[in-house]
């Protein structure tokens, strides 16, 4: 029986992955999960209590006792709650984002999360992007699909889609912050973001967004076709 299809996908920050992996996911029709939204809700709800995100023993106790993180689809489009209530936009945030990067850190919190987006992807057929999954939470996907761009073209993406929010943020502010959100990802004890070993490289720096999703469905196909 062939097994139901599961998309891992990892990159640094700003390689486009969220908004490739729904295109990707809605040319498919599979459900697409975005974790990391998972770990902005939980970056989020600390706050809201009044934690630091700073203080991992802190932020496991909140995440035990206090803070819920759950998703739900509605029309195939994911929603992001904090305690049952829906904070999709809220983690949108460039704060929302360094507190991420803050709690994803702790083993506490990676373990709840994995845990979660494993449950969420037995029942069905899943793309699934974020840091560590092609390396811990699907190692056995059908197909693995390493996303990156070089820096400045990551800085520029998020520039332009700031811009489109109304923040003027300088481009050398956001380079630097794509920077430190990469070293911070990528030296991290637990789990640090790296390429699994079976994963495809896609380099999308010099593919239009088209380009990239069409590549990664013909991977995809050619290797779903061989599993
Ligand atoms: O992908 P996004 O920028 O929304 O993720 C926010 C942060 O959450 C990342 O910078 C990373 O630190 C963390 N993250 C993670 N593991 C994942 C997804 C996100 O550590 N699977």
């Amino acid at each position: 029986m062939t097994k139901p299809l599961t998309i891992a996908m990892d990159g640094p920050v700003g390689a486009g992955k969220s908004t490739i992996a729904d295109a990707v996911a809605q040319k498919l029709n599979i459900l697409h999960l975005d974790t990391g939204a998972m770990y902005r809700a939980v970056g989020v709800g600390v706050q809201d209590k009044g934690g630091d995100i700073y203080n991992e023993e802190e932020v496991c106790a909140l995440l035990e006792n206090e803070i819920r993180i759950s998703v739900a689809y509605e029309n195939g489009a994911q929603k992001t709650l904090l305690c049952g209530n829906d904070v999709s936009h809220r983690i949108r945030t460039q704060e929302a984002g360094t507190a991420a990067s803050a709690v994803s850190r702790y083993a506490g919190v990676r373990k709840s999360m994995v845990a979660l987006q494993q449950e969420i992807a037995r029942t069905q057929p899943i793309l699934m992007d974020g840091r560590d999954i092609g390396t811990v939470v699907l190692p056995d996907a059908t197909v693995k699909i390493y996303l990156t761009a070089s820096d400045e073209v990551r800085a520029t993406r998020r520039m332009n889609q700031l811009r489109e929010k109304g923040d003027n943020t300088p481009f050398e502010t956001i380079l630097e912050e794509v920077r430190a959100r990469d070293y911070q990802d990528m030296n991290r004890a637990v789990t640090p973001l790296r390429k699994a070993d079976d994963a495809i490289l896609v380099d999308s720096s010099d593919f239009t967004f088209e380009q990239t999703v069409q590549h990664i469905i013909d991977l995809v196909e050619e290797r779903y076709a061989k599993s």
